[in-house]
């Protein structure tokens, strides 16, 4: 069966009904690249770089040493795309003490609900113009994408945009050239869900975290094992995100694509295609099988099913019945 999935590296991700599929990769460091290139992804839909600044005792990559990294990504991917997602840092991935702001989140009261990811960013302005300068200089080495992690608000969305702005006209005046680079959010809060059109209207593109939406919107957090049987993908409030959100995204033409462990769990790939879906983003090792059962699923099919498993109470025991899951 390894040997079976392993030669659909080379195969097209194309449904039955001729629909093509679009199945990315979710790397931690640029190392990670060559396997997901042998793994028959088609690009990197998550590089969760910050885990380029976690474990390392104190000392924060420089601009120097970000370059290297996403431009080694960049290379290793060979002009395919490689979407770099700013830190998201705090929380569920905790940065060892070095700043005032850390200080402050290790104390935080709710971390989940606290200084994380863009939020972070945002609070650590010297930090996050080296991360945008680096990530900048190294798109002339490939098609690489900035996504932003945790967007919820506006406020936060124009002074990330004008980060972004800044760094890339300072460039350009110290005559550094830099790629066309787009800009993504992550959609991992029910806020942005409900204030989608606002973020479709400033972004380029939208990736869904799953793992952050489905904590966020039941409530449960990711990591605490007490609460680990409330954590549902299944909960209907849930899928009524993920529907919305790639069916707007749709409408509105812009690229949208589901990053959060959703996207390389076989259970939710009929689902997934019926509601629209045509860009998954997993671990690498997750690609041939999800790819398997893209080759064999008609999307016309199964997005006839999706209203009747959408406004069904349990969706779960629906899909299964409808889809044959
Ligand atoms: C997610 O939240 O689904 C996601 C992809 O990001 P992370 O798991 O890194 O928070
Ligand atoms: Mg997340």
């Amino acid at each position: 069966e390894r040997v079976r999935l392993a030669r659909l590296r080379h195969t097209p991700a194309v449904t039955l009904d001729g629909e093509p599929v679009e199945l990315l990769a979710n790397i931690e460091l640029p190392s990670d690249a060559p396997a997901a290139l042998e793994a028959g992804a088609v690009g990197v839909g998550l590089f969760r770089s910050e885990f380029l600044f976690m474990n390392r005792n104190g000392a924060l990559p420089d601009e120097e040493e970000q370059v290297a990294a996403y431009t080694q990504a960049a290379q290793a991917m060979n002009g395919l795309p490689v979407t770099i997602r700013t830190v998201d840092i705090g929380a569920d991935k905790p940065l060892e003490r070095m700043t005032v702001n850390d200080l402050r989140h290790e104390h935080a009261l709710n971390p989940a609900l606290g200084l994380r990811a863009i939020r972070w960013s945002l609070a650590e302005p010297a930090m996050f113009r080296r991360q945008l300068r680096a990530i900048l200089r190294a798109s002339v080495h490939g098609r690489v994408r900035i996504l932003i992690p945790m967007v919820a608000q506006l406020r936060e969305i124009r002074q990330t945009l004008e980060a972004i702005e800044r760094a890339r006209a300072q460039l350009a005046e110290a005559g550094q050239a830099t790629g066309d680079v787009q800009v993504g959010a992550m959609i991992e809060v029910p806020a942005a869900v409900l204030i989608l059109p606002t973020i479709l209207r400033h972004f380029d593109f939208v990736s869904i975290g799953t793992n952050d939406l489905i904590q966020y919107t039941l409530a449960v957090d990711r990591s605490d094992e007490a609460v680990a049987h409330c954590y549902d993908p299944w909960h209907p409030a849930v899928l009524q995100m993920l529907s919305t959100t790639i069916g707007m995204a749709r409408a509105a033409g812009k690229e949208v694509c589901v990053c959060g462990e959703m996207a390389g769990d076989p259970a939710f790939t009929e689902l997934l295609l019926g509601m629209g879906l045509r860009s998954f983003s997993m671990h690498p090792a997750r690609i041939p099988l999800i790819k398997q059962r893209i080759l064999r699923a008609d999307t016309r099919k199964l997005a006839a099913r999706l209203p009747a498993i959408l406004a069904h109470e349990e969706p779960e025991q629906e899909a299964r019945r409808l889809l044959q899951l």
